[in-house]
């Protein structure tokens, strides 16, 4: 599951020319789809049921927090 969304742990790791919808800046972090407290390092993610990314992490399913 994690590469079919092309998950990467750091964002500076995600390919580019795989997903050319990544921006700079985007990661789970700021992704809608996170369940981590706020400035907390990793936490949880519906697309990764029961497991925790990486705050700094990305994956095609990135949705820019509203
Ligand atoms: S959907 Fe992808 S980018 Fe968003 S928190 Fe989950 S793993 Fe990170």
């Amino acid at each position: 599951m994690a590469q079919a969304v092309g998950y990467r742990s750091n964002a500076v790791n995600v390919d580019k020319a795989k997903y050319p919808k990544f921006s700079t800046g985007q990661n789970c972090g700021n992704c809608a789809l996170y369940q981590g407290q706020l400035g907390s390092v990793s936490g949880g993610c519906p697309i990764f049921a029961g497991k925790s990314v990486a705050s700094t992490g990305w994956c095609s399913a990135y949705a820019k927090k509203g």
